[in-house]
């Protein structure tokens, strides 16, 4: 890495991929300085976050928050921003050269376009913003020139399996999936289930999206598509694994049969300090595989029939245009539900499949048509909620 420190935004910087990352940031002071800091209404902790790692500018989505925030909290001289306009705002300070996108959903959508017109560099955390505009984003980053960095584990793990492959195209990506807190739980139970079963993930402690995510397999469906658009392989070539160890992040196959895997234990510090560093190393703190130990990895395939969303993942990927946009609006409209105990966790992939049936597809879409295929797509799904 070069000498003089980056200067970073973390949108997000109150969840959980964006504590992790001020975790690693916090270790490699002499790297990086965080410039930008951002929550949704966490302004606790975010003042916490400010006291430690003094940032010019913050931003905070509420309104009334960031007021409060203003009165209260913020040390004179910082920038207190709020509402979407912010988050796109400061993207684009000169005082930015790297953008990490720990938001979830929807949200990270224009902040990333807006990073990347202004030839930022972006690690991606939120993949949503990859399934609603990849072909869109995609073709951004090759347009100005920039990095986009995935910091997805599986997505991580890939990059890292290229390295040193430029003449080697892959045959076939497979992601592993740990298969979520349900594995083993008949279908017939799934109308069932509790939020707080379903928020009880085995191996990774994430936000609550991405965790019930995990539990119906959408995450993984999401990961297929997050993996067409950052590596460009179809999706027939696209596989996933069931793997409950967590222990291989992803693989790659070559032409020749050989395949090359990343493996780690299950933490996300690894592979945000790789997207953040990309393509040096630096030393992390932090547990070290014991194989003997570990003694056993376990493999099987996925039951798309029990976890329908990750099929239907695959089917809007196949369908292309805004299908995929409009599957992320309908997952997300869906588990805002459950987490609301509106509707049950069998009902996620029903509400997905009658919004995919409506949807009338745009391919290749401009950015405002994929973002209107989102809203009417939201709008539909809260039509189906129970009254
Ligand atoms: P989280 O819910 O813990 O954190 C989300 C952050 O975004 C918080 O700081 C919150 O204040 C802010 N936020 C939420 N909604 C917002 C909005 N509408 N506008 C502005 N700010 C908003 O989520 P997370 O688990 O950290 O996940 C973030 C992203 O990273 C997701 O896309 C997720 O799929 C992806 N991801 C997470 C993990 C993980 O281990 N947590 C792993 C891989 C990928
Ligand atoms: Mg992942």
């Amino acid at each position: 890495m070069s000498n003089a420190p980056r200067h970073i935004a973390i949108l997000g910087s109150t969840g959980s991929i964006g504590r992790n990352t001020l975790d690693v940031l916090r270790n490699l002071p002499e790297h990086f300085r965080v410039s930008v800091l951002t929550t949704n209404s966490n302004i606790d902790l975010l003042a916490e976050q400010v006291k430690e790692f003094h940032p010019r500018a913050v931003v905070i989505l509420d309104a009334e928050k960031a007021e409060s925030f203003r009165k209260n909290h913020a040390p004179r001289g910082l920038l207190v921003l709020s509402g979407k306009e912010g988050l796109t705002d400061v993207v684009r300070r000169s005082d930015v050269s790297l953008v990490v996108n720990a938001l979830v959903g929807f949200a990270g959508l224009r902040p990333t376009v807006e990073a990347i017109r202004h030839k930022k560099d972006v690690a991606i955390a939120n993949k949503e913003t990859l399934v609603i505009a990849g072909e869109f984003i995609t073709a951004l980053v090759r347009e100005h020139g920039v990095r986009l960095i995935p910091i997805d584990s599986e997505h991580s793990a890939i990059l890292q399996c290229l390295l040193g492959e430029q003449d080697n195209p892959p045959a076939r990506l497979i992601l592993t999936a740990s298969g979520g807190p349900f594995l083993q739980t008949p279908l017939e139970r799934f109308g069932k289930v509790s939020v707080d079963e379903a928020l009880n993930h085995p191996k990774w402690k994430m936000g609550n999206k991405i965790t019930i995510d995990s539990a119906t397999l959408m995450n993984k469906g999401l990961e297929v598509i997050e993996a067409h658009w950052l590596f460009g392989l179809p999706a027939e070539r696209i596989e996933v694994v069931i793997h409950p160890q967590s222990i291989i992040h992803s693989m790659v196959e070559f032409m020749d049969g050989s395949l090359k895997a990343q493996l780690g234990l299950p933490d996300m510090k690894i592979p945000i300090q790789y997207a953040l560093t990309y393509p040096a190393r630096m030393p992390l703190n932090g547990g070290r595989i014991d194989f003997p130990q570990l003694q056993s990895m376990t493999f099987f395939e996925p039951d798309r029939k029990k976890f329908r969303c990750l099929q239907l993942a695959y089917d809007a990927l196949a369908v292309g245009g805004t299908a995929p946009a409009a599957l992320n609006a309908a997952n997300e409209v869906a588990v805002e539900g459950f987490l609301a105990k509106q509707i049950g966790f069998d009902q996620i992939p029903l509400f997905i499949e009658k919004a995919l049936e409506v949807h009338r597809v745009v391919q290749s879409p401009t950015l405002e048509q994929t973002i209107t295929a989102d809203h009417e797509t939201r709008a539909f799904t809260r039509t189906l909620f129970p009254a």
